[in-house]
């Protein structure tokens, strides 16, 4: 349930609320939007609540109950957009964030070598996984620290802040000490004790859906993460698996505009693991554009043909410098930026 404050309610009248919502023994998520203060009442028992009458209380305009499973996920807790500011970089907004990179980091030269292309290309976030969540273990696994470090100096290089998978609870402070960004990978969506974990930290969250998941599920994660304390949590659509089997996995475009309808989180669309195939990249990039993608998580490789990971999905560093050209006109058509 939330307790949405008048527009001229005081501090005073705030504060009187948040400890009368605290004295029932619940906790209070406030949410300071431009116009008003929103406080949203975390595990709260809706008719206990309800029953402690908040709508007499000075300052409050109304309470409002939050049908969704999801609370602090949901429009009804905000109903502006949330912008994540990442070192100086916006997720949400206007401007499109891209995040692009390797499937894996492979070795230092070439983090670098695409950190700075994809740069001068138009990204603002570097990706590359060191821990790698591999349907075989014969695969490889990814770098793990080491390629952390390569992330790291390419960050120091190029200024992109920079985003990485962490696959489980043990890894979060070491992956924290470098990363600007945690990806949740589609095979972790619902690993609650991860995101319970990074519900404590301090840094955004970049929530995959998960590969049979259903849009609920994926934002019922996401409140893991919120409920925990940490509000900077976006949302990423990368394909579900269905019957087809032309493409590797099936992107699902409604996800796009029905995440914007359900919740105020950053929602990203990511059309590389969502074909599996480099030259669908581009149309379902543009095409998650124009559903309202507030974010894009490319994969891009010197040489694909080569890749250690996710060779097949990933645009070689001039195809990605061309669909970034083509996307300004698609970002246009919808009133963004990219
Ligand atoms: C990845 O981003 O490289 C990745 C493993 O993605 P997903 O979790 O969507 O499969
Ligand atoms: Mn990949």
């Amino acid at each position: 349930m939330i307790i949405v404050m008048k527009q001229g309610a005081t501090p005073t009248n705030v504060e009187s609320v948040v400890n009368r919502v605290e004295e029932l023994g619940y906790k209070v998520h406030l949410s300071r939007g431009e116009a008003r203060v929103i406080v949203g009442i975390i595990g709260a028992d809706d008719y206990l609540v309800r029953s402690a009458t908040f709508e007499v209380m000075d300052g409050v305009e109304k309470t409002v109950r939050v049908m969704q499973p999801y609370k602090l996920a949901s429009r009804d807790f905000s109903q502006t957009d949330t912008v994540i500011d990442v070192g100086g970089v916006p997720i949400g907004g206007k401007r499109i964030a891209v995040m692009a990179g390797p499937c894996s980091v492979e070795s230092r030269e070439m983090v670098l070598e695409i950190a700075h292309a994809v740069k001068e290309a138009g990204a603002t976030i570097l990706r590359g996984g060191a821990f790698k969540p591999r349907s075989s273990p014969y695969s490889f696994q990814g770098l793990g620290e080491e390629g952390l470090r390569y992330l790291a100096e390419a960050r120091e290089e190029t200024g992109l802040p920079i985003i990485t998978e962490v696959m489980t609870p043990g890894d979060v402070e070491l992956v924290g000490d470098y990363a600007d960004i945690f990806q949740v990978g589609a095979r972790n969506t619902q690993n609650y004790s991860l995101l319970k974990a990074l519900g404590k930290t301090d840094k955004p969250v970049f929530l995959k859906r998960g590969i049979s998941g259903s849009i609920q599920e994926l934002l019922m994660s996401a409140e893991y993460i919120l409920s925990g304390g940490n509000m900077r949590v976006m949302v990423c659509e990368r394909g579900i698996r269905t019957y087809e089997t032309a493409t590797r996995n099936t992107f699902d475009i409604n996800a796009i505009p029905v995440l914007k309808q359900l919740t105020h989180l950053p929602v990203v669309a990511d059309p590389s693991h969502g074909t599996g195939k480099w030259d669908l990249v581009g149309p379902v990039a543009k095409a998650g554009v124009a559903a309202g993608a507030d974010a894009l998580m490319i994969e891009v490789h010197p040489q694909p043909e080569r890749a250690w990971s996710d060779g097949a999905q990933s645009l070689t560093l001039d195809h990605f410098a061309e669909l970034m050209r083509e996307l300004e006109a698609v970002a246009q058509a919808v009133g963004r930026e990219i």
